[in-house]
């Protein structure tokens, strides 16, 4: 693979506003890090309430346009964005791995994953089919179709600031909506980008805007009138926020929260797999994947050799400039996020928990100033501490020791969060007992990550989702759409005399 090109831009980023990249006009901006140097890279522009409301007055005039136009001509427009996000799928990367901080191979993996969205929302016109019962009385016919809502928003977080946006507006617009995007403050240049390829794909103007901000351009969003439905990802105690206000304020609001997945090792696993997978997706994108693997639940004596084999690879990570092909794990998003990460390896400490390998401290050579902290392994947790309860959002993989499958169950349904868990057996009956028993949205057998594909839509349960629908796939479909149905007959089937019983079939 030839070498990345580090995104290096020192412009401040401002918003996308009908058709046009617009500076900042509000007077508040704040910094962006690269996050393996540690030194600010550029500025990032947080819109004031008259930003976003001309940013909706934009989407308000261009959406009658767009969404009366049939879904094939809104199917190509998606067609050549498709094909200009595979042209800069490594300018995207790029602009990842400089502003998050993940490693770049792990970078174009979240943009080829948000590609898969586009190409399942080309499919617009059988996505947005309707139903269709001929004769459901004497010359009467009765259909159902979808209809966009409006003008609709998203609001994304920083851990995937190509991948998560991309979740929401394909299937969006491929539905006659206009969009809002306001991606995370840390890492907003993606969403930029994506904006000018969707203008150059063809996209009317205003029909897709970014409001760059804080916590001023989200409550914008969440009681302006003309906004009818939100998606947000991000935080749980922030998608309850998201939730409840946008509900009140009469909106669809899907909000995706935060997570602690599970990873149980039965004692028939083959421990070999059972490691690399734990190593990989509680280490991968330094755990700040809301499907990271952040607890291992470790069935009877299969235990020791998992805690030792593990800790032998958390000792021996990677860790470097995420632009080294050779990384396995880049820094830490921000300094604040590694001051949390680190703070709770202190209580884990404190609570009597086992700490055998500790990540602080770690320095990269030539990056000193650089957010890093190193893989961390607890092992003998237990479900009272708060290592295990809450979200850390860093590598730090904690181990709690069970004596049987039944405590497995117990343990991960008893959580308060239920986004991702995987099992790994070589038992057909247990993988089976398993999915079906277990109170979480998605499920991986021998599979550490088990995100969905394009079509099958994501979602968590519990506290790591508020709102009735995942997101992307046919739900997706269902979230940015409200269903009519329409009743028809033709004159001459009208029978004579008013009817004042209930309609039913004749
Ligand atoms: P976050 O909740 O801090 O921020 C998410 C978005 O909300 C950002 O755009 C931010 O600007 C905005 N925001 C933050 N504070 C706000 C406030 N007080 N009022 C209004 N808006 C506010 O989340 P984050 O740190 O960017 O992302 C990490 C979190 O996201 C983790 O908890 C992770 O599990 C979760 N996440 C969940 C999923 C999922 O699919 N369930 C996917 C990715 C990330």
């Amino acid at each position: 693979m030839a070498a990345p090109e580090a995104f290096t831009s020192t412009t401040a980023v401002g918003h996308f506003i009908a058709g046009h990249a617009v500076a900042g006009a509000s007077g508040r901006q704040q910094a962006v890090f690269n996050p393996a140097t540690g030194a600010e890279a550029r500025q990032v522009a947080l819109a004031s309430i008259d930003e976003v409301d001309a940013a909706v007055a934009a989407a308000v005039a261009a959406q009658p346009a767009w969404g009366d136009m049939p879904p094939i001509r809104r199917a190509r427009v998606l067609n050549n964005f498709l094909a200009l996000l595979n042209q800069h799928k490594d300018r995207l990367a790029e602009m990842i791995s400089a502003e998050h901080g993940k490693v770049f191979t792990d970078a174009q993996g979240e943009v080829s994953r948000g590609i898969d969205i586009v190409e399942f929302a080309c499919g617009a016109p059988q996505l947005l089919k309707g139903d269709f019962t001929e004769q459901v009385s004497t010359g009467i016919d009765n259909h159902t179709l979808r209809q966009p809502l409006g003008v609709v928003a998203g609001i994304t977080p920083f851990n995937f600031p190509c991948m998560v946006p991309l979740w929401m507006f394909p299937i969006a617009l491929a539905a006659g909506n206009a969009f809002i995007l306001k991606p995370s403050e840390r890492d907003p240049s993606c969403a930029m980008l994506m904006a000018e390829l969707l203008k150059q794909a063809g996209l009317p103007d205003g029909v897709f805007n970014v409001v760059q901000g804080d916590k001023v351009a989200v409550d914008a969003l969440l009681v302006h009138p003309d906004v009818k439905a939100i998606s947000f990802v991000g935080s749980t105690p922030i998608a309850q926020y998201i939730y409840e206000t946008g509900a009140h304020h009469g909106k669809r609001v899907q909000a995706l929260g935060g997570a602690k997945n599970h990873l149980v090792v039965m004692p028939d696993a083959d421990v070999e797999q059972a490691v690399d997978a734990l190593v990989g997706a509680a280490y991968g994108s330094a755990g700040e994947r809301c499907m990271a693997i952040s607890v291992a639940v470790l069935v009877g004596d299969i235990a020791d050799p998992i805690v030792t084999k593990v800790a032998e690879r958390a000792r021996t990570l990677k860790v470097m400039n995420p632009m080294d092909l050779a990384a396995e794990m880049g820094p830490i998003v921000t300094q604040q996020a590694k001051d949390r990460i680190e703070g709770y390896i202190g209580i884990g400490v404190e609570e009597g928990a086992t700490l055998v390998v500790d990540g602080r401290g770690l320095t990269v050579p030539g990056l000193e100033g650089g957010f890093f902290t190193g893989g961390t392994l607890f092992d003998h947790a237990t479900p009272a501490m708060r290592i295990y309860q809450e979200e850390i959002f860093g590598p730090v993989l904690v181990c709690v020791r069970v004596p049987d499958f039944a405590s497995a169950i117990k343990l991960i349904n008893d959580h308060e969060y239920g986004n991702g868990v995987s099992l790994y057996t070589s038992d057909g009956g247990i993988a089976r007992e398993f999915s079906r028993r277990v109170q979480v949205g998605m499920v991986g057998i021998n599979v550490p990550i088990p995100v969905p594909m394009a079509w099958h839509g994501f979602g968590g349960w519990k506290r790591s989702l508020f709102g009735d629908m995942h997101a992307y796939g046919e739900e997706g479909v269902r979230f940015y759409t409200k269903q009519k149905s329409v009743m028809q007959r033709w004159p001459e089937s009208i029978a004579k005399g008013a009817e004042f019983g209930f309609p039913t079939s004749k």
